[in-house]
């Protein structure tokens, strides 16, 4: 039998090393659950969920309170059918990183009990991947200097936060270029722009010869012609990040032929919605990256999972666990600079 007898939730708080800078948002700390998942094999399976109020209106002060909603869904289930227990989670819908969590927790559990690591139970598509990370909004010095750091440390694809200042933007951006030659770029406005703010910046920079792997989230989340007006009147492919949440949002940018890319975050999608949206971008031949919030190394080691487990993904920014001061690591994974794999 592999049925689960307790869930537990445990609140933890990381600070970051150094303040994290995005458009309309500094964060100083991450505060996240971990979800811990027993079964009556006395086996334990481990989730986290790292909450973003900014991105899915989440309060982790509210989300630690449906311990016992959670309990009442799914103790008894058996964790070797695992889609069920997915399915009754996808209730939770509305707090996305729940069921995030807590689906990986299952996942983990189920994991540790056939002792196979979950990335094997989603199919083994890589053996390893490489991560980006990312230079957060600061003077342009110190982003030029931080930019040139990460590549110097061996990450040949670094993302850069735009979005609160268009003319610093594009110079922030060029420097970088010029800094870190033979690196990709990513780069992520984070809802900042207009429509017209996001081309220009985007043909500046193409007419400087800077090439852009990824253009994120240049418009508000709710502005999908803007993201299409942008998509096929400038060069660099466009991602959807806080537009694409669920399952049902990514079929709308489908259908719309808004974007390029799908940024997938666990926390905004649960791992059914994340499966669901792999599969639909892949028979759209849309392109796809997986991105994260503010995990520990407990987190990130989901994304890991789901990312070798389905090859899906052509970029990775995985970054956070790298961001925050931790007392121990947590990953199932091994990492060496930009390269993680399964240990
Ligand atoms: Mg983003």
């Amino acid at each position: 039998m592999s049925k689960i007898v307790n869930v537990e939730f445990k609140l933890r708080t990381y600070e970051y090393y150094k303040p994290f800078h995005i458009t309309g948002s500094i964060s100083e700390s991450s505060t996240n659950i971990e979800v811990v998942i027993e079964t009556d094999a006395g086996v334990k399976g481990y989730g986290e969920i790292s909450p973003s109020f900014r991105v899915n209106g989440e309060k982790v002060e509210a989300l630690y309170k449906l311990e016992e909603a959670v309990k009442e869904s799914i103790i008894g289930m058996d964790v070797k059918e695992y889609r069920k227990i997915f399915e009754v989670l996808d209730r939770f819908f509305s707090t996305p990183s729940v069921k995030a969590g807590v689906q990986y927790a299952v996942l983990d559990a189920f994991s540790e009990e056939i002792e196979t690591p979950v990335y094997y139970l989603l199919g083994g598509l890589k053996e390893e991947i490489e991560t980006d990370r990312t230079v957060g909004m600061d003077t342009i010095e110190n982003m030029v200097k931080e930019a040139k750091k990460i590549f110097s440390e061996g990450f040949n694809v670094i993302k850069i936060k735009v979005g609160e200042n268009l003319r610093k933007d594009i110079e922030v951006v060029g420097e970088i270029a010029k800094e870190t030659k033979g690196a990709k770029y990513i780069v992520d406005a984070n809802m900042g722009y207009t429509p017209k703010q996001a081309i220009e910046f985007a043909r500046v920079l193409y007419r400087r010869g800077i090439d852009i792997s990824v253009f994120e989230q240049p418009v508000v989340a709710s502005d999908i012609e803007g993201l299409k007006y942008i998509r096929f009147n400038s060069t660099y492919p466009v991602a959807a990040d806080e537009s694409a949440r669920s399952k049902y949002d990514v079929y709308r940018l489908i259908k719309e032929e808004a974007v390029d890319f799908i940024n997938i975050k666990l926390m905004k999608s649960g791992i059914s919605d994340a499966l669901a949206i792999i599969e639909m971008t892949k028979t759209a031949n849309l392109q796809l990256m997986i991105g994260c919030m503010g995990e520990s190394s407990l987190g990130i080691n989901q994304s890991v999972n789901i990312a070798l487990g389905t090859g899906a993904f052509v970029f990775h920014d995985l970054d956070s666990h790298l961001m925050l001061k931790e007392n121990a690591f947590r990953g199932k994974f091994k990492q060496e600079n930009a390269k993680i794999k399964i240990l």
